[in-house]
């Protein structure tokens, strides 16, 4: 324990033994450490979770869209709550430290906070939210969005690829789903003060740079891309080349438009193109029809915006040199998302107390943050990724990098604490 109360060193061997306890629980017949949301071993490591909160002092209560929200009261219960978390999830084939960072140390947090006598004056809300990955619903962060009010009945008649309704998952999982729209209650009647989360930082910057600390700009905002290239479908073996109409090779010419837009992005722009599917898909069939699917994140919307005018004008245009037609469907994901000024300043102002070198980073990945950010000003805290490999086997943090961010949240905790606007 540091001798000085204000700094608030993280034990790691807790942080340790808190990480390795979670990894324990996932499916054994995934590679990894697999906990999708819904599963049996998600299931269990969320009572885990529940125990763990009761073990630092936290009073729990499920909040009706699934979320784990510990709650550590402070002397004024009228004040607007801080809240931080992250949740405890994975994606198939992930890894050990993606979002389990966050809820584990804020778990670690409270206890510094207990140990020190600290009481705060606020509450202190500590939220395991439900399934932030996502999942087969094509739906990702199904809590944080759920309590900032952005799911709809729609979404709850979503289905996965057997046909099951959303709805019926939460049903299934012992969540009812008509709490689920309700869940946003809680958070709009009671305004929150701030939010904050720690978490991995899931890229290969702050490594490069060699700090343990990133304080987040802003979180990308991601528009996706789905392109449907008609050609038409003609012998592969008697049309000449110069006569063919071939929306393969229109939308080949596609993939490397995405990614020289991306190359040419400022700031951390990147630009992704997941999947073509060619019909009618024989050898000796020039392809007629294709699907593209593709995203791009940054964290500057004008970008954002202007990429989309090019790229749409350049496939375009490339395509119709193949007597090729393009039908664009952009759907915007998630908008970018600035961390506030004012969080940014209290987690920056923590580092440079413990006099640690701390670097301004943009998150590519979506979290929890970007969805808490409609409710009160948001922060994040980030430790370097090794690598910056994430959401495979292989993801690994320093365990003194991640108890150095635990220092800094809970000093940020105890700091916003204070701040009354
Ligand atoms: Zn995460």
């Amino acid at each position: 324990m540091s001798s000085n109360p204000d700094l608030l060193a993280a034990i790691p061997e807790r942080c340790e033994a808190d990480l390795i306890g979670l990894s324990r629980i996932h499916d054994p017949d995934s590679e990894g450490w697999t906990r999708t949301v819904f599963s049996d071993p998600y299931r269990e490591s969320r009572e885990w979770i529940r125990a763990r909160m009761i073990d630092v002092g936290l009073e729990v209560h499920p909040d009706g869209a699934g979320n784990l929200v510990g709650v550590l009261p402070g002397r004024n219960p009228a004040a607007s709550p801080l809240v931080t978390g992250s949740h405890t999830d994975t994606v198939r084939g992930g890894g050990r430290f993606d979002g389990a960072v966050g809820v584990l140390g804020a778990l670690e947090a409270v206890r510094l906070l207990r140990e020190h006598d600290l009481q705060l004056d606020r509450d202190l809300l500590v939220i395991d939210f439900l399934g932030e990955e996502s999942n087969e619903f094509g739906l990702s962060c199904m809590g944080s969005r759920a309590l900032a009010g952005e799911l709809s009945a729609a979404d709850l008649d979503r289905q996965d690829h057997h046909g099951t309704r959303l709805g019926d998952r939460y049903a299934a999982f012992g969540i009812d789903p008509s709490g689920v729209l309700a869940s946003s209650g809680w958070a709009k009647t009671r305004a929150l003060h701030r939010y904050v989360e720690l978490h991995v930082e899931q890229g290969p910057l702050l490594e490069e740079s060699g700090v343990p600390i990133g304080v987040v700009t802003a979180i990308a905002g991601i528009e996706r891309i789905l392109a449907t290239f008609t050609g038409r479908p003609d012998h592969a073996g008697t049309m000449p080349m110069g006569d063919r109409r071939d929306a393969l090779v229109a939308a080949a010419e596609a993939v490397l438009a995405v990614r020289q837009e991306g190359c040419g992005a400022p700031v951390h722009g990147v630009a992704t193109t997941s999947q073509l599917v060619s019909e009618p898909g024989s050898p000796n069939v020039v392809p007629g029809r294709v699907r593209m699917q593709a995203e791009m994140r940054s964290v500057d919307p004008g970008w954002l915006s202007e990429a989309q005018r090019r790229l749409t004008e350049k496939i375009t245009l490339q395509a119709s040199a193949y007597g090729v037609d393009v039908d664009f469907e952009w759907s915007h994901d998630n908008e970018c998302r600035p961390a506030s000024p004012s969080v940014h300043q209290t987690i920056s102002s923590a580092v440079d107390s413990l006099g640690i070198a701390w670097e301004p980073v943009p998150s590519g990945a979506t979290h929890d943050a970007v969805h808490m950010a409609r409710l009160c000003p948001m922060g994040m805290i980030f430790v370097p990724s090794q690598g910056g490999r994430s959401h495979c086997p292989e993801e690994w943090s320093e365990l003194d990098h991640i108890a150095t961010g635990v220092q800094v949240l809970a000093m940020t905790l105890v700091e916003l604490d204070r701040t009354t606007d």
